[in-house]
This record gives C-alpha cells, structure tokens and sequence, in this order.
C-alpha cells in the first residue's frame, strides 16, 4: 500500500471513530511514526510502505482510536512559543492558558525585569518556563506535588536553556512554609512579585468533562472539591499576603467561576485591581489581581 492510501484510509478511519480532526490526527501520526516532517509526508504520497513501517503506523492508529490523545502519543505538545514534551503524568497545555503568558508580558512592561516568579502546580512547566524565556532575567520557583510531573518540567527547562533559572520545589502548593522559604533562598527575596497558577479547577462531578479527558489526563491536575474552586481559593489565600507590591496573581480557573473567584479575592483584601480575563470562546479563564507599589 502507498503512503496517501494509508493517510486516506486512517483519516477515514479515525472520522468513523468520532475523533474531531481525522485528517491532521493522521498527518501527524504518520509523519511522527515515519519520522518525516507534516510537508514530507506530502512529497512521499506514491511511496509504497514497508511491512515494518505499517506495523509501527498500526501502533499508533489503535491507540488515537482509543482515545489517546495526540500529545501524549507524539510526547510533546507546542504551548505559547515552544515545544514542551509531555506524558500522561502531566496534563496537555492549552491554548487558553496562554492568556497568562499575555498578562505577564502586558503587566510586566519591559523584558528586562528581574521578578521572581511562582508557578503552583507546574506540571509540563509550560507556564513558568515559558515566561523564563520571554524574562531573562527572572527567576522562577516550579512546585508541583507529583515527582513524574516535576520530571517532565526539568526536561523541558533543560530543552528551552533555562535550567540555572528555576528552582524545582517537589511539594504541595498547600505547604506554603516550604514553598516560600524555597522561593526566598532562590530569589533572594521576601515577597512573591508574580504568582501563576492552572490549578485544577474542575468539579469532581462536572458532566462536560470530556471522556477522554477524564480518561488519560492526570486526575490530580483536573479536579478540586467545592465546585472546583477550592485550590484556586485556598492557593490565592495563602500566598496572598507574600505578593509583592506590585505584584501579579493570575490563576486560571472554568467557565462560571469568575463570579465567584472575583468576589474571594476581594475578600482577601490585598488587590488594587481585579479583572476577570476571557478566553477567546467568551468565557472566563483568569482572574487576574494587582497590587500597586
Ligand atoms: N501548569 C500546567 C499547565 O498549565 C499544569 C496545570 C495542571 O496540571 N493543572 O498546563
């Protein structure tokens, strides 16, 4: 068989399968396991396929048809300017948690900025690390409570060169003793000047998860008691009164929670300026708090 009957037939395949994209899953599932670039793929259509070649394409047609999703199968997802590997011990970055990135650089003014960063629940790392790179002069503070998490992010500082700027703290955001006195060692500094966190912020029961979401994220990165706001509450808490002045919080958080986190960092007393940032579908997706110097 020739490679465009394969490509034809797996689009066809994954279609009949439900999956959203058929045909760019197939593109990238075939040129991964050809090891061949998307464009490749496109000058090699009359060539005719190995035995042993189909059988690694096989492979990985049978896990996309069980849902897998793509980033875990390829091992790497691309987030805001960068290629982050992942696997399943951490969840797949999002476009719209780019939105934090935006915030910083607009808050932030100029790329010389030397601010310490904290990045709760880092997961892949896509957040702090890709701000690392966009400040080359700032220092980051990495904290997730899963060591496999923590594992995939060193690689990936290692990858983006930014490994002798960011310190990896393996605990629970929750122990923020711990957190903080790592933060002061590595910074030099008291005070937290820019906070980021994508909490899990799901509800335990919520029926829009997607089926494959719940099945081959990290249930840990997903979901959070109380309606899913209780770490975006309790995290913008507790490390509310280390936040500098100025300071920068962003947590991302779902649709319909913005009311209710816009009113808890009120509450907290610590913010000159509150806003509820959307995603681009129009829903809310970051609650952003100022204070001023
Ligand atoms: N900070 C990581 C991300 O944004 C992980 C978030 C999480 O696991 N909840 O992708």
């Amino acid at each position: 068989m020739k490679l465009k009957e394969i490509l034809d037939k797996t689009t066809a395949f994954f279609k009949d399968k439900k999956i959203e994209t058929p045909r760019l899953d197939a593109e990238l599932l075939l040129s991964h396991g050809l090891k061949l670039d998307r464009i490749q793929l496109y000058l090699r259509f009359d060539q005719p396929m190995k035995e042993d070649e189909l059988a690694v394409l096989r492979e990985l047609v049978r896990r996309r048809a069980s849902g897998e999703p793509v980033a875990y199968i390829l091992g790497y997802r691309d987030f805001f300017k960068y290629r982050f590997e992942v696997n399943s011990s951490v969840l797949i970055p999002r476009p719209e948690t780019e939105h934090i990135i935006e915030e910083v650089l607009s808050w932030a003014k100029t790329s010389e900025n030397k601010m310490g960063i904290l990045d709760l629940g880092s997961g892949s790392g896509c957040i702090g690390l890709s701000l690392l790179k966009e400040f080359p002069h700032a220092r980051l503070v990495s904290v997730d409570m899963s060591e496999q998490a923590l594992a995939v992010a060193q690689r990936n500082a290692q990858a983006l060169e930014v490994s002798d700027r960011v310190r990896f703290v393996h605990a629970d955001a929750a122990q923020w003793e711990v957190v903080l006195s790592a933060y002061k060692e590595w910074t030099g500094q008291d005070k937290v000047d820019v906070l980021v966190s994508n909490p899990p912020y799901i509800a335990i029961e919520d029926p829009q998860v997607e089926e494959n979401v719940r099945k081959f994220e990290p249930s840990m990165a997903l979901f959070a008691e109380d309606k899913g706001l209780a770490l975006l509450k309790s995290w913008s808490q507790l490390y509310g009164s280390h936040l500098n002045t100025p300071g920068l919080m962003l947590m991302e958080m779902g649709m319909g929670q913005g009311a209710a986190m816009r009113e808890h960092f009120q509450n907290l007393k610590i913010f000159n300026e509150i806003n509820v940032i959307k995603d681009l579908s129009g829903h809310d997706r970051v609650i952003r708090g100022v204070t001023h110097g």
